[in-house]
């Protein structure tokens, strides 16, 4: 995935009055085939924050552990709350470890 298709997918930014506000987007299933968006409110930056610092505040987040971990076997970023474990995406414990969800 491109660095701005990963942040189209996963961020959303909202300027309003006083604020530039850094909300991370994360999709999940609670019915099959019904994914439902939640969004939820990172970081907030000064309303003339340049694309400069909107673009540091959204790599602090993809290296923040907390948010985003990288799976050690396909190497894709992933939301940490979508990951199986601390080291394993659920594709990858899924196809190469029998791990059934
Ligand atoms: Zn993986």
């Amino acid at each position: 995935m491109s660095k701005n298709t990963f942040v189209d997918r996963y961020f959303k930014i909202e300027i309003d009055e006083h604020h530039t506000n850094i909300y991370l987007k994360d999709i999940s299933w609670p019915e099959p085939f019904t994914p439902q968006e939640s969004i939820k409110l990172i970081t907030t930056l000064p309303k003339d924050s340049n694309e400069q610092a909107i673009n540091q505040a959204i790599e602090d987040i993809i290296k923040n552990e907390e948010y985003f971990l990288t799976c050690s076997e396909c190497n894709e970023l992933n939301l940490s709350n979508h990951m199986f474990d601390n080291l394993l995406c659920k594709a990858c414990a899924n196809n190469n470890h029998g791990e059934v969800f």
